[in-house]
């Protein structure tokens, strides 16, 4: 039995990983949340269906990979989470979810310019895609994952899936929803050709104002 001041982070997790199942980013047990903790991370437990999880399934990882509270077993890709969060220090959530278009373009082996601008302010650049890790090497694709994910908030796995992260839960997800738009729009028009990048000095600048400005200047007309 775990009694930890997480469990209004823990009961935000159990919503999300049900809102994310009925959209069809999860299937199953197949997706997963982790959330920055001073500890470590929170993250869901490894084959705990998501309509029936409770805040006591949740396991506590430090940022070395020792389960320090729970009682279940951390998600099989606790690994691929840990990685990312010891990297990018600016991310406090991770949602990795099998979302039918991101991961159609990971099939492809394909990076996902930053084409459109909510990509340029939310994810912040570019996402790339790992090489092919097979299934159950957890440690391989963690540092394929780690070694992939550079300024952007968000990177393919290779025939598997995306992960996509935010300052908090709440950004993760926007970030999830945002990729999985950019990656329909990418497979769309690439029936007409190449989508055409937006210049690397507006993604900066989209970014920048996204993150310091937004809301309080007033946007040229
Ligand atoms: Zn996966």
């Amino acid at each position: 039995m775990t009694q930890d001041n997480y469990e209004p982070i823990k009961a935000q997790i159990i919503e999300m990983c049900r809102r994310l199942e009925k959209m069809g980013y999860f299937i199953g047990t197949w997706g997963n949340i982790s959330v920055r903790v001073p500890k470590g991370f929170i993250v869901t437990p490894s084959r705990v269906p998501y309509d029936v999880i409770e805040t006591d399934d949740f396991v506590v990882v430090s940022s070395e990979g020792k389960v320090i509270a729970g009682h279940r077993l951390p998600s099989s890709e606790t690994e691929i989470h840990r990685a990312v969060l010891n990297k990018k220090n600016n991310l406090g959530a991770i949602i990795h979810s099998h979302s039918p278009y991101a991961t159609a373009v990971s099939c492809l082996h394909r990076r996902i310019p930053p084409f459109v601008e909510d990509m340029a302010q939310i994810i912040g650049g570019q996402v790339d895609c790992t090489r092919y890790v097979p299934a159950g090497q957890h440690k391989k694709i963690a540092d394929e994952v780690a070694q992939t994910i550079g300024e952007a908030n968000a990177v393919l796995l290779a025939n598997h899936g995306v992960l996509c992260g935010g300052r908090d839960l709440e950004e993760a997800f926007t970030a999830s929803q945002i990729l999985e738009k950019a990656a329909l729009m990418m497979l769309a028009a690439g029936t007409l050709g190449p989508v055409i990048s937006i210049p690397e000095e507006f993604v900066r600048s989209e970014r920048d104002r996204f993150l310091h400005k937004y809301g309080t200047v007033r946007d040229a007309p």
